[in-house]
């Protein structure tokens, strides 16, 4: 069986699109179909929601690239307002502001490059989507910005912290690993029920490293590879 095969998970999720400014994940039209249910409580709690959404909506009419970038010192920094490639903008940057780029002589065109493929793979699935990713990333980026972790770490512990933050869910299905042991899906058998989906993660950022237009690590000395 082709490798491509074997790894082919079995729901079909729409692929996100290229386009630049697309959403990480269409909230709003989920909850309306939602509102089908028959269940008088829940559509309840929907049509409340929807309230939520037309905020969201309101407050997502004035941010710009600009403002995201101002907000990435912030641990409150609002996730949910801004579209794929505002977010992908904001991981170069964090990654240059940790001095990253220039410690390990990044080319900045490959790493533009790896955090779209990143992005590509992230399903539009609600959770594990490309904010989810946005949210660890930066998560990662706050402890070391605001702790004095850097005193404990080397640097190549730092750039390893970010790119397994990037790569942690990679091409995440949406369904956990009991469910593709259930179904002896071909990844539970390669991955022997251990760890199914976490090794299939850490497969697919090795995957992506090692295409030569993602080849970010070139400037590493091969012990700290
Ligand atoms: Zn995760």
């Amino acid at each position: 069986m082709p490798e491509d095969d074997l790894f082919r998970v079995m729901n079909k999720v729409e692929e996100p699109s290229d386009d630049d400014d697309e959403e990480v994940y269409d909230y709003e039209n989920v909850i309306v179909n939602k509102l089908k249910t028959p269940d008088l409580r829940e559509r309840q709690v929907i049509k409340e929601l929807l309230e939520d959404v037309e905020r969201i909506k309101a407050l997502k009419s004035g941010v710009s690239k600009e403002s995201a970038v101002e907000g990435i010192e912030s641990d409150f920094m609002p996730y949910l307002l801004y579209d794929r490639k505002t977010l992908r903008d904001c991981i170069l940057v964090m990654l240059e502001r940790l001095g990253l780029i220039e410690r390990f002589k990044i080319d900045k065109e490959k790493l533009h490059h790896l955090v779209r493929d990143v992005s590509r793979h992230m399903k539009r699935v609600p959770y594990h989507n490309f904010t989810h990713v946005f949210n660890i990333v930066h998560m990662c980026f706050i402890i070391i910005r605001k702790t004095n972790i850097r005193e404990y770490l080397d640097d190549v512990d730092i750039l390893s912290c970010m790119i397994g933050a990037l790569g942690h869910d990679l091409d995440h299905p949406g369904f956990n690993n009991v469910y593709f042991q259930k179904l002896r899906h071909p990844i539970a058998l390669k991955f022997n029920d251990q760890g199914i989906l976490e090794n299939y993660h850490s497969y697919m950022l090795t995957k992506l490293l090692s295409d030569p237009k993602n080849d970010i690590l070139s400037g590493l000395s091969p012990e700290e590879k």
